[in-house]
């Protein structure tokens, strides 16, 4: 490129999206004259989801902007609780995140995933038609236009993942409500209502305490019961600081 020179500035929790070998905390940036500053700021690998406010020379001006020579450009980080207009808070995960979206269910919130993965084209329309905010460690897929909402996951680890999502988005939570198996809705359900799904033992030891309305599935406190109660217990703990 052969154009205006600008200085762009990130805030520290973008650095790790920007090429290695440069100075992070400032840079100056060759534009061609035509690139409006959020194609400026895709191509220095930062998704446009995870940018705020952007000012230049102190004004806030929009992604479309198309910078002028010698313009300092400020980016700032997206905010948090962000919030997402325009629909229920809903989220749409990657075939990555199979542990995070069973771990956000628990918690009540509507999580769409699939283990087999539909491809980038189909996230990308689901998240369009369903308006649900794309979870995603791959920047390419966030880089999609027609996603409705995104948020890059920022940890590989399923623990952190969730205390992201939770910090950044503020979602209700609603614990034991929701099938952690396909996302439908729980209703109540007694031992004798569900008695041909279980098997022996699980009928004499545990008990039943709902049903999916989607799937069928029959949930019971169990072996697992425990840890499951403690990453609930602990997801309510930090929502409530
Ligand atoms: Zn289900």
């Amino acid at each position: 490129m052969n154009g205006p020179e600008i200085h762009v500035t990130f805030p520290p929790d973008l650095h790790l999206f920007l090429t290695a070998g440069r100075t992070p905390a400032g840079r100056r940036v060759v534009t061609d004259g035509a690139a409006t500053l959020g194609h400026v700021i895709e191509s220095l690998g930062v998704p446009l989801t995870e940018v705020g406010r952007l000012l230049v020379d102190g004004r806030e001006v929009p992604v479309s902007h198309i910078p002028r020579a010698e313009e300092r450009v400020e980016v700032r980080a997206v905010e948090r609780p962000q919030q997402v207009p325009g629909a229920p808070l809903r989220f749409l995960l990657d075939v990555h995140l199979g542990t995070l979206a069973r771990r956000l269910r628990l918690l009540g919130v509507d999580a769409a995933y699939t283990n087999e993965d539909p491809g980038d084209a189909a996230l990308a329309a689901l998240s369009a038609r369903e308006r649900r905010v794309l979870l995603s460690r791959d920047r390419g897929l966030l880089r999609r236009r027609e996603i409705w909402a995104g948020a890059y996951v920022y940890s590989d680890r399923p623990e952190d993942q969730l205390d992201d999502v939770l910090r950044r988005f503020a979602p209700a939570l609603a614990p034991w409500t929701r099938c952690t198996a396909c996302n439908g809705d729980l209703t109540d359900a007694d031992k004798d209502s569900v008695q041909e799904r279980l098997e022996g033992g699980t009928q004499r030891t545990y008990d039943v305490f709902a049903q999916c309305t989607s799937c069928g599935r029959v949930y019971w406190r169990g072996a697992h019961h425990a840890r499951l109660e403690a990453i609930v217990n602990k997801a309510l703990r930090e929502t409530a600081r």
